[in-house]
């Protein structure tokens, strides 16, 4: 019988851990952070997201503390709707919260927390024997799972020359406390975007009390050039400080110092998302521009993916399966990557973008 041993205990890692333990596979879980560290802000989770958790049978959970989105709107900075989109089946969500939740889905203790995935051991013929952690100390098994996120490790040793390229677009990130917001803004995402390009600000409740709010902004732009990444926020909360309502709230009710600010990165598709009886998945198969909203579904996508492939095809060789997993998420990721990077162009150059899209985002249906 396949050992199946999962490096990373985020989003993708514990989904794909709930199925394979589900279908009653041998399974371990190594996550390199502490137990009950700060697990991120909030994000929004797409149809295709939300369709992955209800196969992980945790969805009437999630819908129990997430708040449910069915509708983006796109505002001008004096706020004028420009368009509008209905997004049946979204919904904004507090990454602790779904983390809890998929941890919750688990047996009790089952994953193994400060084991930072360090390097393989591998056989003659490259198949890897072992993984070895910072630590020192060692897990064996038949098959290893990359789930470990954007910095990939297991990803580094297949592809030791990869590199991530940083983009000029840098969003910074802050979950505020704004029951009346919430209440005003229930069921919709606003997304609010300076015509020139460059700026814009994204606002969706998260729970019954919170909201997730971002400003998405090019780097080079010239009020931001000379000023430094301590001294941007304070400089961006400025400039969009007279945009249209909720805008002015949010930033009043801020805190700087809790905001986190994301450097974008891009990548060119990997050849393949397996090698031997390595498999990636999530972020560590295919790092996605924060524009399209779609890493964490994605990431729960693979998942699914993954997992139903194993689970049902018990007579086919592993070879078989993951080359078969590599080649329908690498499709599929391929078109977000050149969505992406639409809608990249489309933000920071809007009068030139030639690949308008109506919708700053990616919606399920591609
Ligand atoms: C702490 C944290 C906070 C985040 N906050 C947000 C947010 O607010 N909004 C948003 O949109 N996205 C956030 N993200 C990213 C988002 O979760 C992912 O882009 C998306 O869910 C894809 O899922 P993933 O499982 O591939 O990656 P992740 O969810 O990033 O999970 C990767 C996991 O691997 C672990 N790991 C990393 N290196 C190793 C290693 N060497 N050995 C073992 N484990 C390792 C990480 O600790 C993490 O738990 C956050 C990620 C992290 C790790």
């Amino acid at each position: 019988m396949d050992k199946y041993i999962i490096l990373g205990g985020g989003i993708a890692g514990l989904a794909t851990a709930i199925q394979l333990v589900n279908a009653g596979k041998k399974v371990e879980l190594y996550e390199k952070s502490a137990k009950n560290q700060s697990q991120g802000h909030a994000f929004i989770l797409m149809p295709n997201g939300l369709d992955a958790l209800k196969r992980i049978g945790v969805k009437d959970a999630v819908l129990r503390l997430a708040h449910p989105i069915d509708n983006f709107q796109l505002h001008n900075p004096e706020g004028d709707l420009e368009n509008q989109q209905k997004l049946p089946g979204a919904l904004g969500i507090r990454r602790g919260v779904l983390v809890n939740i998929l941890t919750n889905a688990l047996p009790a203790n089952f994953i193994q927390y400060e084991k930072g995935f360090s390097h393989f051991e591998k056989d003659l013929n490259g198949v890897i024997e072992k993984a070895v952690f910072s630590d020192g100390t060692k897990c064996s098994g038949t098959v290893f799972i990359g789930a470990d996120g954007i910095w990939s490790k297991a990803r580094k040793t297949v592809y030791s020359d990869f590199s991530l390229s940083p983009v000029r677009i840098r969003e910074i990130v802050s979950v505020i406390k704004a029951p009346e917001l919430v209440k005003e803004y229930a069921g919709t995402f606003i997304k609010v975007i300076r015509k020139s390009g460059g700026m814009a600000v994204g606002m969706l409740p998260c729970d019954d009390t919170h909201l997730v709010w971002f400003i998405q902004y090019d780097s080079q732009h010239p009020h931001l050039l000379d000023i430094p990444l301590k001294e941007q926020k304070q400089r961006l909360f400025q400039l969009t400080r007279n945009w249209c309502h909720p805008i002015p709230r949010l930033i009043e009710k801020t805190d700087f110092q809790k905001a986190y600010t994301w450097h974008t990165t891009d990548m060119n598709p990997i050849p393949s998302f397996h090698r031997k009886n390595l498999v990636l998945i999530g972020d560590a198969a295919h790092v996605l521009l924060t524009l399209t909203s779609q890493g964490v579904s994605s990431a729960l996508e693979d998942a699914i993916c993954l997992t139903d492939l194993i689970n049902q095809s018990t007579d086919q060789p592993q070879a078989v399966i993951f080359n078969r997993f590599s080649n329908l998420r690498r499709g599929r990721m391929e078109e977000y990557f050149q969505l992406g990077r639409d809608l990249r162009e489309q933000f920071l150059f809007p009068m030139q973008s030639i690949q308008k899209r109506d919708m700053p985002l990616i919606y399920s249906e591609v």
